[in-house]
């Protein structure tokens, strides 16, 4: 993990109560129901968001709708909206300190990682997105029709995006800089504990010169706001983000309404270290792959395959260098692991440790709660000896917690890897090339790392399968699912 050191001047921000952001104007929600936010490293309420309604939430698809409608977005030229949506990067760039105070206040993220990974990807999914929306179009198409036939890539309409707390910079704008890129209007519902940094965004947006109606932002509830967003007749897609249960409601509402989704949901992913593996390197992004963003990571590595040579090697060498892992308040710029996003998590965790300790399991590292200035911190966390068939391995538990199993072959790694629910991302340590590749064709991932962890780029397509859902974002595949194709087929008799 890249640590930065001009993070030391950020402290924490005073952030007064927040409004809706509805049609370019901030409202005050129709019940006056606010929700309070919390800082993760304190335990502390910093602020309070509106918590929209039914009525606000329609408004706010009416609102995205008109805009749709009278073009003041979609009618613009690719490059024109290019423009704004290089500017919105500009604008990130230029207020990094003020989004990552926010950021971090919000979610418990170290100001040390924030800028290089959530500040510096969302600049750049803007400006790749703005790259995108001048060269994206449709083609010719040879036909032996005496016609002249091409395709038209048109814009969808109003988009829903719904995004969970984790990365909330980073998974807003992996759907709306597309989305808006493509001509679509948008109504973005964020994780009801951490949307401010998504009503910062409205301001960017707007300062950028996204026109009003266009960008819409309601804070709230799932059960109430995002599921009315989810039912409203008026929205011609939906772009989720979350875990898949809720993922697996949305995606059935969706199909009952015969609106195209895209499924961004859980993961839990397998990291794989064959015996041929650089060990100090592979103990680098062993490390990264389940303590980045506190173990809040849904491409995070948290199940840990290591070939039996290496296995209790690799263990020691885990128990020895995990406890240094620098644990803290998120603006301490040393910091590399701040508290979890809410206490609830840090409850979950406590639950699954507990029935690893139940399975006569080995805690190699942490396996505690952390007591820190009332934040809601855990100890990055090292469990072995558990069965594959254990829920700790088989469930997403969503923290800083890694389980290692040993294997003997390469099919029994693959096997192992495959075997749970999910197929968001997996990973493996090699020094054979050979191995790499065959051994990635195997994997059910969406995205296959090899000899490090978590590269993501907005080039690179990532995505899930199985009950880690459908749909790509990121790369070029990203702007196809915020559009719709037309063919137009012209006599030339
Ligand atoms: P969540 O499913 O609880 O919530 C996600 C969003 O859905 C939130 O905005 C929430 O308010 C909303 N929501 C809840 N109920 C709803 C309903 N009935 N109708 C409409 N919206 C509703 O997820 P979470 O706890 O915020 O996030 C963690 C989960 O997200 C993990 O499973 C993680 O793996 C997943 N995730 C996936 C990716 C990915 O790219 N695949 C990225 C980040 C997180």
């Amino acid at each position: 993990m890249t640590v930065t050191d001009d993070t030391v001047s950020i402290t924490r921000p005073q952030i007064g109560p927040r409004q809706l952001f509805i049609d370019g104007q901030w409202r005050e929600s129709g019940s006056g129901t606010r929700t309070d936010i919390v800082d993760p490293s304190t335990g502390q309420v910093v602020t309070s968001v509106a918590e929209a309604t039914e009525e606000d939430l329609d408004a706010a698809v009416q609102a995205a709708r008109a805009a749709f409608d009278d073009g003041r977005w979609s009618a613009l030229s690719g490059r024109e909206r290019a423009r704004i949506l290089n500017r919105v990067a500009e604008l990130v760039r230029e207020r990094a300190d003020e989004i990552i105070a926010v950021e971090s206040v919000n979610v418990g993220k170290p100001v040390s990682l924030c800028r290089p990974v959530d500040v510096l990807t969302t600049a750049e999914q803007y400006e790749y997105c703005a790259a995108l929306a001048q060269t994206a179009g449709g083609s010719n198409r040879e036909t032996p029709l005496n016609a002249h036939a091409y395709t038209r890539r048109e814009p969808l309409g109003v988009v829903g995006a719904i995004t969970p707390f984790n990365f909330p910079l980073i998974l807003s704008s992996s759907k709306i800089a597309p989305a808006l890129a493509a001509g679509n209007s948008v109504v973005h519902k964020p994780a009801e504990d951490t949307p401010l940094s998504a009503l910062l965004m409205a301001e960017i947006l707007t300062e950028a010169g996204v026109p009003a109606g266009v960008v819409n932002v309601v804070t709230g509830k799932g059960s109430t706001v995002g599921e009315a967003l989810l039912q409203h007749q008026g929205v011609d897609k939906i772009a989720f983000t979350g875990s898949t249960a809720i993922g697996r409601h949305a995606a059935s509402v969706a199909g009952q309404n015969l609106k195209p989704v895209t499924m961004e949901l859980g993961g839990n992913a397998a990291h794989i270290v064959f015996a041929d593996a650089d060990v100090e390197k592979a103990i680098g992004a062993i490390i990264k792959g389940f303590v980045f963003n506190t173990g809040q990571f849904c491409m995070g590595g948290p199940r840990l395959l290591v070939e039996r040579p290496l296995y209790e090697t690799v263990l020691t060498i885990l128990g020895d260098a995990v406890p240094g892992v620098p644990v803290g308040d998120p603006f301490d710029p040393s910091t590399v692991v701040g508290p979890m996003a809410a206490d609830k998590h840090v409850r979950k965790v406590e639950e699954y440790v507990q029935i690893a300790r139940e399975e006569n399991a080995r805690i190699i590292a942490g396996g505690e709660r952390l007591d820190l200035s009332g934040g809601f911190y855990y100890k990055p966390t090292v469990i072995a000896d558990l069965t594959n068939s254990s829920r700790v391995v088989q469930e997403e538990i969503f923290g800083p917690v890694l389980t290692v199993q040993p294997f003997d072959t390469e099919d029994e790694a693959i096997a192992l890897a495959n075997g749970t629910e999910y197929g968001l991302a997996a990973g493996l340590q090699t020094g054979n090339v050979a191995r790499a590749h065959r051994v990635a064709a195997k994997l059910q991932a969406g995205i296959v790392w090899v000899n490090d962890w978590a590269m993501l780029d907005p080039a690179v397509p990532f995505g899930g399968v199985k009950n880690s859902g459908f749909g790509r974002e990121y790369g070029p595949e990203a702007l196809e699912s915020y559009t719709k194709v037309k063919s137009v087929v012209i006599s030339l008799d």
